[in-house]
C-alpha cells in the first residue's frame, strides 16, 4: 500500500476540528500555516510536491499571514556527504524563492544538522559548517532558538536537537533551558504564548505507536523521539501560566495532548511517509491551518494538499 488514490478521504474527520477550543466570541489575532518534515530531496517529486503545498497554502481564500516550519526541511544531512547536502539546501532555496511569498519562521530538525553521523557523512566534526551551522546559513537564521512578538502573541522557537554520541537526542541543554526560563519570565503573563519545536515535547501518538515494555517491565521510549526534558519544560510553561499551544513535527503523525491547559500538537508532515506513501495509512501529505485568538484560544485544522505519491522504478 503506497497511498495511491483515495486521497480525498485520507485526512481523518477528527483532524479537521482538532484543537478547536476557540470561544466563538474572541477576536482572531491571526491565521498561520504550519508545515513540518518537508524532507526536500531531488527524488520522488519532492520539490514539485513542496511547491504544490506552498501554493495550496497561499491560495487559501482566507490566507495565512505567516508560515511556521517545525523542521526537517531537507531529507537528511546527518548521514550525508557534503555534495548531496549542498544539493538539498540549494533545492530548498530555489523552491522557497520561486513558490513562497509568505514570511517563514523555522525551527531546526534533526535531519537539518550536518554530519552528526561522522562515519556516514565523512566528516570529522571540525568542518566550519558541521552541526547546525550549515542549516542556519542556508535558512538565514541568526540562532537555532529565539523568540519574537507578533499579532499579540509571543512566539518561542526551540531547538530540540542535542548532538549526542554519533547522533542526537531530544533535549534543550543547559544553555537553552536557562534562556527559555529567562524568556518566559520576561513575557507578560497576559500575553499568550505559542511554542515551536521539531521534536514533540510530549506525544500521546508516540506512546500508542512505539511503547515497548523492557525486561524490567518499564516503558521504553527512544530518547530521540520525544523531549527527554519534557517534565522540566512543562513545569516552566506551567509556572508562566499562559503557554497555550506547542506545535511540533518529527513523528509524521497527527496527535494532540492537553495538560494544565497547555496543548501539545504534532502536525503531520508535508512529506507524509518521506514522499513514499501515506504514513501509517492515515496521515496524508499535508499542513496545518492554525487560527490564534486574542483570548489565547486557537483552532487547528490539518489540510491535505492533494499530493499523490510518485512511484519511481
Ligand atoms: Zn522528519
Amino acid at each position: 500500500m503506497m497511498g495511491m488514490g483515495g486521497a480525498a478521504i485520507m485526512v481523518p474527520n477528527w483532524a479537521r476540528t482538532s484543537g478547536k477550543i476557540a470561544t466563538g466570541t474572541a477576536k482572531r489575532s491571526v491565521r498561520l500555516a504550519q508545515i513540518s518534515d518537508i524532507h526536500l530531496q531531488p527524488e520522488l517529486g519532492a520539490a514539485k510536491g513542496f511547491a504544490q503545498c506552498l501554493r495550496h497554502i497561499q491560495s487559501q481564500a482566507d490566507a495565512p499571514k505567516l508560515i511556521l516550519n517545525t523542521g526537517d526541511s531537507i531529507m537528511d544531512s546527518i548521514a550525508t556527504k557534503e555534495p548531496r547536502t549542498e544539493l538539498q539546501w540549494d533545492l530548498w532555496q530555489k523552491v522557497v524563492r520561486d513558490d513562497c511569498s509568505l514570511p517563514m519562521e523555522i525551527a531546526l530538525g534533526n535531519h537539518d544538522y550536518w554530519g552528526l553521523d561522522r562515519a556516514k557523512s565523512e566528516t570529522s566534526g571540525n568542518e566550519p559548517r558541521w552541526g547546525k551551522r550549515w542549516a542556519l546559513d542556508a535558512l538565514e537564521l541568526k540562532s537555532s532558538y529565539r523568540s519574537f512578538d507578533r499579532f499579540g502573541w509571543h512566539f518561542i522557537v526551540l531547538d530540540s536537537v542535542e548532538p549526542f554520541q554519533n547522533g542526537y537526542r531530544g533535549r534543550l541543554g543547559e544553555e537553552q533551558m536557562a534562556w527559555l526560563k529567562g524568556d518566559l519570565a520576561a513575557t507578560p503573563k497576559s500575553t499568550p504564548i505559542l511554542i515551536m519545536s521539531h521534536i514533540p515535547i510530549v506525544s500521546v501518538g508516540l506512546l500508542l505507536n512505539d511503547l515497548k515494555e523492557n525486561k524490567d517491565h518499564n516503558i521504553e521510549i527512544p530518547g530521540g523521539r520525544m523531549h527527554l526534558d519534557a517534565p522540566q519544560i512543562h513545569s516552566l510553561f506551567r509556572q508562566h501560566g499562559n503557554v497555550k499551544l506547542c506545535l511540533s513535527g518529527h513523528l509524521h503523525i497527527l496527535d494532540r495532548g492537553e495538560y494544565d491547559g497547555i496543548t501539545y500538537l504534532t502536525s503531520g508532515a508535508v512529506s507524509s511517509s518521506w514522499w513514499k506513501g501515506i504514513r501509517l495509512d492515515r496521515f496524508d501529505y499535508g499542513y496545518a491551518l492554525v487560527d490564534l485568538f486574542e483570548d489565547g484560544s486557537f483552532s487547528h485544522e490539518y489540510v491535505a494538499y492533494g499530493w499523490k505519491t510518485v512511484m519511481e522504478s
